[in-house]
Formats: C-alpha cells, sequence, structure tokens
C-alpha cells in the first residue's frame, strides 16, 4: 500500500494496470481515513464479517468529505453492518443448487451460473455472496472450475452460461481465453454466452484491447457491468464502454436498489440516460438481498413500486430496466410490476396507465357479446 496522502490519491494514473490498482487498493477504514475526511471508526467484528477492498479508481469517485456519498455509501465499513435474524449467510439459496465438487449454480432450466472467481476489484459492502466473495477459505478451486465445464459440456438442454463470482475479469486474458474457449469447444450446445462483471466500473483500465479480442476470439455475446449511481460514470468509463461496444458485445447493467445511494427516480433517471450515453442497455434493478449485515441498504417494497410507478412511462421505454426481487431461499428472480391492467374477480379487465387514467378493456374479456 503505498497511497498515504491524498496527493497520492489523486495523482494515481486511473489507467494504470489492473494489477497495480489491486496491489494499491485500501483495506482498513484507518487507510482511508488519511486520503478522505469522516471517516467513521470501524469495530474489527465488521471485517470478519466482510473485508474491505476500494482499489484507487473507485477511491478516487469518493466526496472527499460528505460521509454520505454515493460511492462512500456502497464500499465503506460501518457498524451499521449489524447481523439481524431477516438475514441469511446464503440468502438466495445458491449453495443448496451448487453442482456436486463445482462452482456451477444450476436453479433455472437451460441456464447455469457458473462462478469462477471469488475476488472483486473493491467489495459492495451489500453484496449477496459476500459469504465466499473475498474470503480466502472459499477460494474457487482449478478443480471446481474443471468440474463446471464437465457438467456443462455433459449436459446438453444447457443453453445459457453466466460467469460470475466474485469477478470473472479478475482472472488474467490467459486463465478466460482457456474457459471461454472450453466452453466453446466442448459445448456447442451453449448458444448464449455471458459475463457478469463490476471491473469496467471499478478499474476501468481492464477493458484492454488484448481482453477484447478474448471477448471477442469465443464470441462473448453479452456483458453486464453493475453501475447504481450516475456518479460512476465518468469520460474514462464512458470511452471503455463504447470501445467495448464496437468490439460488437451487447452491454447491459444491473443495479441494485439502495437506501441512500439511488433510492430516488430522479437519480436512477439519470443513471439509466447516461448508461445508454454507454452504449449500456439497463437490464435490471434488484431489491437489495437479505445477506448478512445488509440492514443499512434496504428499500421497503412500497417505495420500491412508487420508484418504477414514477419511472415507467415519464421515461422512454429502451431505457427502463426490470426491476427484481430475488426471492429469498432459492425462489430465484421475481419480476415487480405495480398492476397497470387487472383481471377482476367477476372477469373484468381493467386498465390504468401511469397518470392514473382509468377504462375497461371488453375486448380482452372472456366473453366478447358479437354486435355490441
Ligand atoms: C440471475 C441468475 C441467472 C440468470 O438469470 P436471467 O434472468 O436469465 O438473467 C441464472 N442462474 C442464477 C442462479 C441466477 O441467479
Ligand atoms: S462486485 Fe458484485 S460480487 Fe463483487 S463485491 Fe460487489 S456485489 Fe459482490
Amino acid at each position: 500500500m503505498s497511497i498515504v496522502t491524498r496527493e497520492q490519491l489523486l495523482s494515481f494514473p486511473a489507467d494504470a494496470p489492473y494489477q497495480l490498482q489491486m496491489q494499491n487498493s485500501f483495506t482498513r477504514h484507518e487507510q482511508i481515513a488519511k486520503v478522505l475526511n469522516n471517516v467513521g471508526e470501524v469495530d474489527e467484528g465488521i471485517y470478519s464479517l466482510f473485508n474491505m477492498r476500494v482499489s484507487p479508481y473507485t477511491a478516487q469517485l469518493m466526496d472527499p468529505n460528505d460521509p454520505n456519498c454515493p460511492i462512500r455509501k456502497q464500499y465503506l465499513p460501518s457498524n451499521g453492518e449489524m447481523p439481524s435474524n431477516v438475514e441469511f449467510a446464503d440468502s438466495l439459496g445458491e449453495d443448496e443448487d451448487m453442482i456436486e465438487n463445482s462452482s456451477v449454480v444450476h436453479r433455472y432450466p437451460r441456464r447455469v451460473l457458473f462462478l469462477v472467481y471469488q475476488t472483486c476489484g473493491s467489495y459492495c459492502r451489500y453484496c449477496t455472496r459476500k459469504r465466499m466473495v473475498s474470503h480466502t477459505e472459499r477460494t474457487i478451486v482449478k478443480d471446481e472450475i474443471e468440474t463446471g465445464l464437465d457438467y456443462i459440456s455433459n449436459n446438453t438442454e444447457i443453453e445459457d452460461v453466466l460467469l460470475s463470482g466474485g469477478d470473472p475479469l479478475l482472472l488474467s486474458d490467459k486463465r478466460l481465453d482457456y474457459i471461454l474457449g472450453e466452453i466453446r469447444r466442448r459445448a456447442p450446445h451453449v448458444r448464449f454466452l455471458r459475463i457478469g462483471s463490476r471491473l469496467p466500473v471499478q478499474i476501468p483500465s481492464r477493458i484492454t484491447n488484448e481482453l477484447i479480442s478474448v471477448l471477442t476470439k469465443h464470441d462473448v455475446d453479452l456483458l453486464n457491468v453493475h453501475v447504481n449511481h450516475p456518479k460512476e460514470i465518468t469520460p474514462y468509463f464512458k470511452a471503455q464502454m463504447r470501445k467495448l461496444a464496437k468490439s460488437g458485445i451487447l452491454l447491459g447493467n444491473q443495479a441494485v436498489l439502495l437506501k441512500g445511494v439511488n433510492d430516488d427516480p430522479k437519480i436512477l433517471r439519470e443513471l439509466f440516460f447516461k448508461l445508454i450515453d454507454c452504449r449500456v442497455r439497463p437490464y435490471y434493478v434488484y431489491s437489495c438481498d437479505a445477506a448478512t449485515g445488509n440492514g443499512p441498504w434496504y428499500v421497503p417494497y412500497r417505495r420500491m413500486l412508487e420508484i418504477i410507478e414514477q419511472l415507467r412511462g415519464w421515461i422512454s421505454g429502451p431505457v427502463m430496466p426490470t426491476f427484481v426481487v430475488d426471492g429469498v431461499g432459492g425462489l430465484g428472480k421475481l419480476p415487480v410490476q405495480p398492476e397497470y391492467v387487472t383481471l377482476t374477480s367477476d372477469g373484468k379487465v381493467m386498465l390504468r396507465n401511469f397518470e392514473g387514467k382509468t377504462a375497461r378493456a371488453l375486448h380482452l374479456e372472456e366473453i366478447v357479446k358479437q354486435g355490441e
């Protein structure tokens, strides 16, 4: 750790190779308190729950003084992260759907989640997978990857593979080339190959020409990034995403609805349009999962519905993502949709638009009377 003054932080090159960004990450609140003001004390117990990691690039986005800065709220540990009785280490029940001796989660028909790395460029305090992310004792080993590759190649009904983690883009180009190559070579039944990564947001320098060649060589169809706030969309991020878009890969974004960060339709509106400007299509907005210690970020469901109502109809259709609650205990992703079209118990189809205007849709009711 060589960054100990604010001047050193500000002069750290944003385009430094990702390995250098990783080596110079902040891993303790005392370290980041040297470069930012008003950093709160944190009990040791919080670190045993989930490690801290903030890349220099991520730290540069943080407000030097404001403890409520939306970037600081995502990454700086606080004593508010106390476990509560509504939470579970594995809130989505992923371990139960994990194929034995592998890191493949097979929950939905025909598509699998393949966890290929357990570290990230910076650790989001509200992480769903904090039970394994950042923990050295849960390192995903080569054998688990090999068993995962065997599983995918032997199960010809799998048509969609999503690489995630941790962050798959922290693997070296060579390792990524191997994993993607093996999927393409041994599993021709896979029609959709995608990667979920927050690295373009946390360390945009990872998007090198060499990486893009690996992605295009194996015809990766979609890269989903994870941006939560317009402040994360810097000119550098935009340039990197446009470079990726030029290579022909589809780009999407999944955000998490976080209290005090983006639980506001105005902020989300700005975020979605800025993403489009980076050639990134908003895909999902998740409610914050009930992983241990996520208390500070929950947004009540009622508020989630309100936010959707204030966006849908008031914003261009292609800019509007699907809002999702990931069901506890392995129910899977559940789309959230305020009721605009309702079927009443006596068979009427009632319509309500974004402005609250209503009508009845006789033509959609089951008994349409001819001549009326
Ligand atoms: C999110 C997820 C997927 C992919 O879901 P889509 O809705 O197709 O994007 C696949 N498997 C698991 C276990 C997931 O959590
Ligand atoms: S980038 Fe994703 S996996 Fe990594 S800490 Fe953040 S939420 Fe967790």
